[in-house]
């Protein structure tokens, strides 16, 4: 398919997605304010839109079925995917030895939850990509597992560059020109070069543009499908419980995060706010496989055990996975130490093998999963619906969209812009709107989401000239 038809297909789902978000907002503004004998009506009127949006997306998501393409798809992803790997591996494993290479270290301790250190590590591996320099990762004493460290867990990231190698590591300011660097937090560094997140290398960019909605995210996926290769023990462990739960699908995966993140970092979203994406899902599903009979299955994680009970007795159309011993280890009084950490691990291996996620993208754990699935999903950027933030990385430089449709303000905190002008945007807002700033004009506040595309950030990274797939 040629990179037009791709983004077109994407566009129009995007676009219909939006419209939804839009219309349904509005129309429940309105039916606030509706006069009770027409109450009824305007609800009909509601449920009817709703429906039909239903029936045009499934339409839409069934054309990667028809159009011919799917086996491309299938095999690009395959192909870069063997790439990716390839480079990484070639990256990590030097045919020098490892002290007559630039190199870079990293310490996972962030101090924080497992998603965030991950990410800390992910950063550092990024980095690690783009300059094609070996990353030595310490994980001394590690929350999650302080006798074993990283290592016990997922396989080392190199089999010749080891923790000797790291003597007289320089600070990031030498990154260019230092033996050994050891890379800082995201946070601490100043100014982000063009390579960081959300960057994906430029020689991939057409290719990954093609292949994938997110080509960030997918790139990431790849990165993190080499930083945490399971030991043969975690491999052993996610399968037999895979199998001691009868994980099927369909299956759409919900991340509830609660305790400690409420109020502080994000919202409360109740259960049913999850649900009804959850219930669209299924609809839809239906309308895409007419004669299929299928359960209606949900995964939930949590840190919250009260979840699962009170998702069983108000939905008890539905099949609810998970495990209240599992939420129970990850309150905040039990969350470090190894068996919170198989706890996070199994709820991001079910969450990422679903087939769609509602979760909130302000928690690492649902955008560890949503990277990880998509290590396996065919251009599945579209598979989740976020009830907060848009997918982002922590620390990231600027998240840019073009305006491909001027606009003259007209809805409340509203700003105008012109066709072409660039928006550094902070959010969307699921209901038509999007937050942010215009980088030309200097406006900021709010505009409507559909008059805009997304920007893949792209920069020159080290090309791994010495691999040819
Ligand atoms: P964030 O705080 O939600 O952005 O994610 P982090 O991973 O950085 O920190 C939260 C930590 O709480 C996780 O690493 C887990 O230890 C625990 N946790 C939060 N939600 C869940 C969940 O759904 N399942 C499990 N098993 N642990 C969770």
């Amino acid at each position: 398919p040629s990179l037009e038809y791709e983004q077109l297909r994407r566009k129009i789902q995007t676009q219909t997605r939006e419209l939804s978000y839009f219309a349904l907002d509005q129309m429940n503004k309105i039916a606030e304010k509706v006069p009770d004998p027409f109450r009824g009506n305007w609800q009909k009127v509601i449920d009817r839109f709703a429906d039909q949006y239903r029936v045009l997306l499934a339409a839409i998501r069934n054309l990667t079925d028809v159009d011919g393409y799917q086996s491309w798809r299938e095999q690009e992803h395959e192909s870069l995917s063997n790439l990716m790997q390839a480079r990484l591996n070639a990256l990590q494993n030097p045919s020098k030895r490892c002290s007559d290479v630039k190199r870079l270290s990293c310490n996972i301790n962030k101090g924080c939850g497992y998603g965030c250190e991950i990410h800390h590590a992910m950063h550092c591996f990024h980095v690690a990509y783009a300059l094609g320099r070996p990353l030595i990762l310490f994980s001394d004493g590690w929350r999650y597992n302080p006798r074993g460290g990283f290592d016990e867990i997922f396989h080392p990231l190199s089999k010749n560059c080891t923790h000797a190698d790291v003597v007289g590591a320089e600070a990031w300011a030498r990154y260019k020109s230092a033996d050994v660097v050891e890379i800082p937090l995201i946070d601490n560094i100043h100014p982000k070069e063009d390579f960081m997140p959300m960057t994906v290398p430029a020689d991939l960019s057409q290719r990954l543009t093609r292949l994938h909605g997110n080509p960030f995210v997918w790139f990431t996926g790849q990165l993190m499908k080499y930083l945490l290769r399971p030991q043969p023990w975690l491999t052993e462990f996610l399968a037999k419980k895979l199998e001691s739960i009868k994980f099927e699908t369909p299956i759409v995966g919900i991340h509830v995060r609660r305790t400690d993140k409420v109020g502080s970092e994000a919202a409360f979203h109740d259960i049913s706010e999850y649900m009804k994406f959850v219930e669209d899902y299924y609809t839809t599903y239906q309308y895409q496989n007419p004669e299929l009979t299928f359960k209606k299955r949900v995964y939930i994680a949590t840190d919250e055990p009260k979840v699962f009970s009170e998702a069983r007795s108000k939905y008890p159309a539905y099949i609810f996975y998970g495990d209240t011993a599992v939420a129970q280890s990850a309150q905040l009084n039990s969350r470090y130490g190894t068996e919170s950490l198989k706890g996070v691990l199994l709820d991001i291996h079910f969450l990422s093998l679903s087939d769609y996620l509602v979760c909130t993208f302000s928690s690492q754990i649902c955008r560890v999963a949503y990277e990880v699935m998509q290590q396996r999903v065919i251009d599945g950027a579209w598979r989740v619906q976020p009830l907060d933030d848009v997918y982002y990385f922590g620390g990231q430089n600027a998240h840019n969209q073009r305006a491909v449709i001027s606009n003259t303000a007209d809805w409340p905190n509203e700003f105008s812009f012109q066709r072409g002008d660039i928006i550094g945007t902070e959010g969307n807002h699921w209901d038509g709107f999007s937050k942010g700033t215009d980088k030309t004009s200097g406006q900021s506040g709010l505009y409507p989401s559909y008059k805009v595309e997304e920007i893949v950030a792209t920069a020159e990274m080290y090309t791994y000239p010495e691999i040819k797939v």
